[in-house]
């Protein structure tokens, strides 16, 4: 059976304290979580002690730019776009859990499952409904995956999930439907197109990983090349919170963030531990929320690497994007990093 790695996964505590989240240490560990009623402190990992990597380290990490052409060596290069990590919080994730350090040059002669011969294409399985008052647009999901990915990314039919005989329960404390993840994971892999590297299950219901626990936000099983993430806990109305004004671009942007951080999971990169990055581990939402949806050099030619794709046409795809879906700031980056390929040509 296929190794399956939890995705974060967020506690609520029994008491009503709030959320508090932790992941799960055990490798290869994305995120993972903690049983429905336990107290958050006990059961969180101890701190690691995490080392800030200086700019030496950053740039071995980037590795050599030789045989690279120029525009490409201008998107690699740290210049001030790309902040270094900062030494972590007490409850941040790299206060809690040991990340390997991976460079490029390792993860490149590493073995990881990666697009190749007729299974080129990402698939995104709707499951569940996805309301307009409440759900990222499934049409701008696609477009960002085919964007980030730079391989052709297909729609599925909705799929409805009673009857697949999936699991459900209610919450105890928020009262909403959670689906029982690693049955949606089964249901994926039977599912997964001759012709796909990845399928992706996205879904506004909640999960949750096995009876004991309380929810997880997802479920990946890279070996299997499938992953299933719920949106649910990034509407506020989940917790019957008011939505804000800017509430569908909020609920936007994390839904895009979410996204790319778990497929590129599927893609064989590791959280991040050189910049801040759309591929860092995050421990909370705030944690998330504080991430960027860029990848930083590392990360940025990993991908790249794994998927055989040029750097420059994936940010000129992410800046029609950007400018398409209203992301302003976002394709104003975009834009500044082109500046940058297009003057070193
Ligand atoms: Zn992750
Ligand atoms: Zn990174």
């Amino acid at each position: 059976m296929a190794k399956r790695v939890l995705a974060a996964v967020l506690a609520l505590a029994a008491a009503g304290l709030g959320a508090a989240l932790w992941l799960r240490s055990g490798p290869p560990p994305l995120e993972a979580a903690a049983p429905a009623e336990s107290p958050a402190e006990e059961e969180a990992p101890a701190p690691v002690g995490f080392r800030v990597p200086d700019e030496a380290e950053r740039l071995y990490a980037i590795g050599p730019f030789d045989g690279l052409a120029p525009a490409t060596r201008a998107l690699l290069t740290p210049d001030p776009d790309y902040l270094p990590i900062d030494a972590p919080g007490p409850s941040d994730w790299l206060a809690r859990f040991d990340e390997p350090r991976e460079t490029f040059a390792e993860f490149a002669a590493a073995r990881n499952r990666r697009p190749e011969g007729a299974r080129r294409k990402i698939y995104l399985q709707p499951i569940g409904e996805f309301p307009e008052d409440g759900a990222p647009p499934l049409e701008a999901l696609r477009e960002y995956a085919q964007a980030v990915f730079q391989l052709e990314t297909l729609l599925l039919p909705p799929l409805d999930p009673g009857p697949l005989g999936v699991t459900s329960r209610t919450h105890p404390h928020t009262h909403k439907p959670q689906l029982l993840a690693p049955q949606l994971i089964e249901v994926l892999v039977a599912r997964l197109p001759a012709d796909a590297f990845c399928l992706l299950g996205l879904t506004m219901t909640d999960l949750y990983p096995e009876p004991s626990w309380n929810f997880v936000f997802g479920e990946a099983s890279p070996a299997d090349g499938v992953g299933v993430f719920s949106f649910a806990r990034y509407d506020p109305a989940f917790f019957g919170k008011p939505r804000g004004p800017g509430h569908a671009g909020v609920l936007l942007k994390r839904s895009l963030s979410v996204l790319a951080h778990e497929a590129a999971h599927l893609f064989g990169l590791g959280h991040c531990v050189y910049f801040q990055c759309l591929v860092c581990g995050s421990n909370s939402l705030d944690e998330a929320d504080r991430r960027p949806i860029h990848l930083c050099p590392v990360c940025l030619r990993k991908l790249a690497h794994a998927i055989g794709f040029e750097p420059l046409a994936q940010h000129r795809a992410l800046r029609r994007f950007y400018t398409a879906w209203g992301m302003d700031f976002e394709a104003d980056f975009m834009l500044r990093r082109l500046r940058r390929a297009e003057a070193a040509e």
